[in-house]
């Protein structure tokens, strides 16, 4: 071991070892030393979440850091997000609607077993260069903004010193860092988990005799879904794992469904009994089969600070954490180690990374705090078909059309694509956090009018062609000018999207024409709308592709 290194990361589980990996691929010279207190090689199906990734994230695990020839042989491939609504028709899951891709996907995801992949970044890490100490708990660190850090931890029952010129809290849940700065912030979304794995495979295609309904999916995709069971405040999730296990979860809103209704193994399986019947008859065949069994209270948390031009900074959920419905904890540590990378990097050239460190914390929290209503108040509508629907596309395309577009093409650290879109008053980022809060409060102004029940029916996001092309055009390459062009016209798609689906509401509620101009940023459904002067309407194309989610 060095007396004294580039970077001290305290924890090595996901966001520790990719950030490891990222800052040594772009300079092979830098330094690294990754504390981790875990002694051993973590074990499969280990006890840990974070197994479902999404594309923003998976392009960081993929591309980044260059892992897809070993996703592609080791881990899962990933069959989308698949959702089942319906609950008055629990038992009979060919009854309920389904939203999920049928055919393969073109853009890849994936399902990690945690414990494989952690043991293999270390691994890859290590040859790259970097030091990982397994067995080190960190105890104190001082940062001394002028000189360099020290970080104090126990190793095989010693105390030891180590200084660097950066520190990375990646503690997860420890947040060290965060706790020692009394930087904890809370998040007002007190929704709560519970998971446990079951040794072997589960196939929802087996839960149904109904032959039509398997052949909604190509053989064998179903499975490799990310599945949520959903109803008013909660949903069940059930992920296969490449060791041949199953993860399930289950995620619920207090306000509907107390925590210790199921936080033990035996009150989850009463629960699940009680709410999701399909579920409960495959798992109570496997209750010899359960290997471990988790729960987390309050899940969402926040920071004052992420990233301080002191040289420390905080990733992975030692930082921010929002929610698991769409899977995004590996976009966060994807965002959050690039910035962290870019600013080590450019600071390790002698580069002033002020200004950096300053625009990269805001970007990062507006985009938390823009996530923040997808999830806040909205578990109330789990259980409503059309809501969801809309909802769950809606969101998609935000996710597709902005950040992840951004990400994919390295908007994020140029500073030149942040300034054109984030900076001035009006500008198109602060129009697409509105727009979005907008659609949100105008989907809880329409639960109480999303009355009807609608059954057997399958919906696949790739009937929609502007998600299509949204999910298709996170591969394009622009140039900054024409990535700023692209995410402006996309946010400019979203208008009309909003605003033909806020005609469809209004007309259903008030009996409103299909021809009223909307204002997207301001419509709202508690009085009678009225045509807005320069209001938007919608292309035909857009109008097709909303009346092909539209059940009413
Ligand atoms: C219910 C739920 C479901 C989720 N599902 C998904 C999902 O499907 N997809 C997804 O992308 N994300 C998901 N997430 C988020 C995901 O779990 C996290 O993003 C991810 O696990 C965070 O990784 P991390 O490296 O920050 O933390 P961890 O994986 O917890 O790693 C932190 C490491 O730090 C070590 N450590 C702690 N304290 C010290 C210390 N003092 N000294 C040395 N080492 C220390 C620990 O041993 C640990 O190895 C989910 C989260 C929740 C709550």
């Amino acid at each position: 071991m060095q007396k004294e290194y580039d970077v001290i990361i305290l924890g090595g589980g996901l966001a520790g070892l990719t950030l490891s990996m990222q800052l040594k691929r772009s300079n092979p010279e830098i330094s690294i030393l990754v504390l981790e207190k875990r002694s051993s090689t973590a074990d499969e199906a280990t006890h840990k979440v974070g197994e479902s990734t999404v594309e923003l994230g998976t392009h960081y695990i993929r591309e980044v850091l260059d892992l897809k020839n070993y996703l592609d042989a080791e881990q899962l491939p990933k069959h989308g997000l698949r959702f089942f609504f319906t609950p008055e028709h629990k038992d009979d899951i060919a009854r309920r609607v389904e939203l999920g891709p049928r055919k393969l996907l073109p853009i890849p995801s994936h399902q990690l077993d945690r414990g494989t992949f952690e043991n293999e970044l270390i691994s890859r890490t290590k040859k790259l260069g970097t030091e990982v100490l397994l067995g080190a708990k960190v105890t104190n660190v001082v940062i001394d903004e002028n000189a360099k850090h020290t970080v104090d931890f126990e190793h095989n029952k010693q105390t030891i010193q180590t200084e660097s010129r950066w520190v990375v809290d990646a503690t997860g849940r420890s947040s060290f860092l965060k706790r020692k700065f009394n930087l904890a912030k809370t998040v007002d979304h007190p929704a709560n988990a519970a998971w446990f794995r079951v040794k072997g495979e589960i196939d929802i295609d087996n839960w149904s005799e109904n032959k039509e309904w398997s052949t909604y999916v190509e053989p064998g995709l179903r499975r490799l879904s990310t599945i949520h069971l959903m109803d008013k405040g909660y949903w069940v999730w059930f992920i296969p794992l490449s060791s041949g296990n199953t993860s399930v979860g289950i995620v619920a809103d207090p306000k509907h469904h107390a925590f210790e209704t199921f936080n033990k193994f035996d009150r989850a399986m009463d629960w699940l009994k009680a709410n999701e019947p399909n579920a409960f008859a495959c798992l109570d065949k496997k209750r010899e089969d359960v290997l471990d069994f988790k729960i987390m209270k309050h899940y969402s948390h926040s920071s004052e600070k992420l990233y301080s031009t002191e040289r420390w900074a905080i990733t992975g959920e030692s930082g921010v954490f929002l929610d698991p419905f769409y899977s995004p904890g590996t976009d966060f540590i994807a965002l959050n180690n690039t910035f962290i990378s870019d600013l080590i990097l450019r600071d390790k050239l002698g580069e002033d990374i002020n200004l950096r460190t300053n625009v990269f914390e805001r970007t990062h929290f507006a985009l938390f705090n823009n996530w923040v209503p997808i999830y806040k108040d909205m578990y109330g509508l789990w259980g409503k078909t059309q809501s969801m629907v809309v909802k769950i596309f809606w969101d998609w395309a935000t996710y597709w059309g902005v950040p992840t577009l951004l990400f994919t093409n390295e908007g994020y650290t140029n500073i030149g694509v942040l300034r054109s879109l984030f900076s001035k008053e009006g500008s198109t980022g602060q129009k697409f956090g509105l727009l979005n809060t907008q659609m949100q409060k105008v989907l809880l102004e329409w639960d109480e009018h999303d009355d009807a029940t609608f059954t057997d029916q399958y919906i696949d996001p790739f009937d929609i062609q502007y998600l299509k092309d949204f999910h298709k055009g996170i591969d394009d390459k622009f140039s900054a000018r024409e990535l700023v062009k692209k995410v402006e016209d996309n946010v400019g798609l979203l208008e009309e999207i909003a605003s033909e689906l806020f005609r469809l509401m209004s007309h259903k509620i008030y009996g409103t024409s299909m021809n009223i101009k909307v204002d997207p940023y301001t419509m709202s459904l508690k009085n009678k709308p009225k045509e807005v002067e320069n209001g938007v309407l919608a292309s035909d194309s857009i109008k097709s592709d909303v009346n092909t989610m539209w059940y009413y």
